[in-house]
């Protein structure tokens, strides 16, 4: 028995039950991976003994001299791997990436333009329930009805009407490119900051899988544990000269002592995804998703929003079998199938209910899918929407889940 374990069995137990669920389970949840073993030695490290308030070289505590040289390869690593000017590794989340940059460059009330949550964009790019609806002055922008697809005429027209202070854009269910250029050209025709939240798609820009935001936005947000592969953490990238501003924003502004433990593992994240074995890895998610979206795309019981994918994700209307997002989430769980409901684009029936659910392929990929697996997987789930009133059936599609998770074991 480790020490772990007699310290407190009941909380070893719960983290037991849980490696066991991600082994025999397959992730389809878009936004979550699995980390290599050396992100999490890192942020189980010793590091998260120490107080380190401030910056490197400038910090409010003793003995950071070691902790000073792990943000700085941090640092370091994350300007060079995006080409950017300036990077700020300490935001605890996205969305505390989010909350500092909205302080660093916008006073309270001021009119910003965000991505609606309903059609693919985050909480904290306006959402009332969001602080960021409630402080600032959002106005949403959507997706064309028809395309569903951004329609950048349309969004220039609106920001030309609502001359805005700043433009957001980014998504969390989004399975189309985002062209950053046209939204510069927008924000430079209303005079507006453009800030990109590239959380969903940052190991693909990494990878050079997806055009970059950073030589057109004034300011990019990421979250580091989604397609980049490394701990639940933020990080921002700007321009040099925005710098102050958000490290103040950051620390004071919003947090105390930065998670180094957690900033050493973002440190190992951005040192594999430089590696030529990430390139590879990137581009296999989005042949995994394209290989899933024509599976889903040759069938009638559900619809491909926009007809496919360019990235690491789609989202599937599945009213036409007569079910919600959650009846289709909820029948999935019962096979050892993950992901999520999610509201589409003309949505009709809530965000409880949802018409959609949104399936992703960052961490089967992580696992060792290729296309046939990829294939398989898709094919699984509209076996058991099929079968979701037969439990034998049902019973069969898990067993073949365990098959195929049995034959790709997670590795570290
Ligand atoms: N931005 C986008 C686009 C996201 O999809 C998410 C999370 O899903 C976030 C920000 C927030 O990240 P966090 O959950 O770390 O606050």
């Amino acid at each position: 028995m480790n020490k772990y374990e007699q310290v407190d069995p009941e909380l070893f137990a719960a983290i037991h039950d849980e490696v066991q669920r991600q082994e025999h389970t397959i992730e389809l949840i878009a936004s979550e991976n699995i980390v290599s073993d050396a992100v999490r030695a890192a942020q189980g490290s010793v590091l998260t003994n120490k107080y380190a308030e401030g910056y490197p070289g400038h910090r409010y505590y003793g003995g950071c001299e070691y902790i000073d040289v792990a943000e700085n390869l941090a640092i370091e690593r994350a300007k060079k791997l995006f080409g950017a000017e300036f990077a700020n590794v300490q935001p605890h989340s996205g969305s505390s990436a989010n909350m500092a940059v909205y302080r660093a460059f916008l006073d309270d009330g001021d009119r910003v333009m965000g991505w609606s949550l309903q059609d693919g964009g985050h909480l904290t790019h306006g959402a009332k329930v969001s602080f960021s609806g409630q402080e600032y002055e959002f106005h949403e922008y959507g997706l064309d009805p028809e395309t569903e697809r951004l329609d950048y005429d349309q969004i220039l027209a609106q920001a030309k009407k609502i001359q805005p202070k700043m433009i957001v854009t980014g998504a969390s269910a989004y399975s189309r490119e985002i062209d950053f250029a046209k939204f510069r050209d927008i924000c430079d025709q209303v005079g507006a900051y453009l800030m990109v939240d590239m959380a969903h798609i940052a190991g693909l820009v990494a990878a050079g899988e997806h055009q970059s935001p950073v030589p057109y936005a004034d300011v990019v947000t990421t979250t580091t544990h989604k397609t980049l592969r490394g701990p639940r953490g933020g990080l921002i990238l700007a321009k040099k000269a925005y710098g102050k501003a958000i490290n103040s924003a950051v620390f004071p502004g919003i947090q105390g002592g930065p998670l180094e433990h957690v900033i050493a593992a973002k440190a190992v994240c951005l040192k594999e995804a430089m590696q030529p074995e990430f390139k590879v890895y990137a581009q296999q998610i989005k042949k995994n998703a394209q290989a899933m979206a024509d599976v889903f795309n040759a069938s009638d019981q559900v619809r491909v929003i926009s007809g496919g994918t360019d990235n690491h994700l789609m989202l599937l209307d599945v009213t036409k079998m007569g079910l919600y997002g959650r009846d289709v989430q909820d029948l999935l769980d019962e096979v050892h199938i993950t992901l999520n409901k999610n509201t589409i684009p003309n949505e009709q029936n809530g965000p409880f209910k949802t018409s959609g659910v949104r399936v992703g392929t960052p961490a089967i990929t992580t696992r060792g899918f290729k296309e046939a697996q990829a294939r398989q997987v898709a094919e699984l789930i509209l076996a058991a929407c099929a079968a979701k009133d037969d439990a034998a059936a049902l019973v069969k599609i898990d067993q073949r889940v365990q098959e195929l998770t049995a034959a790709f074991p997670i590795k570290g």
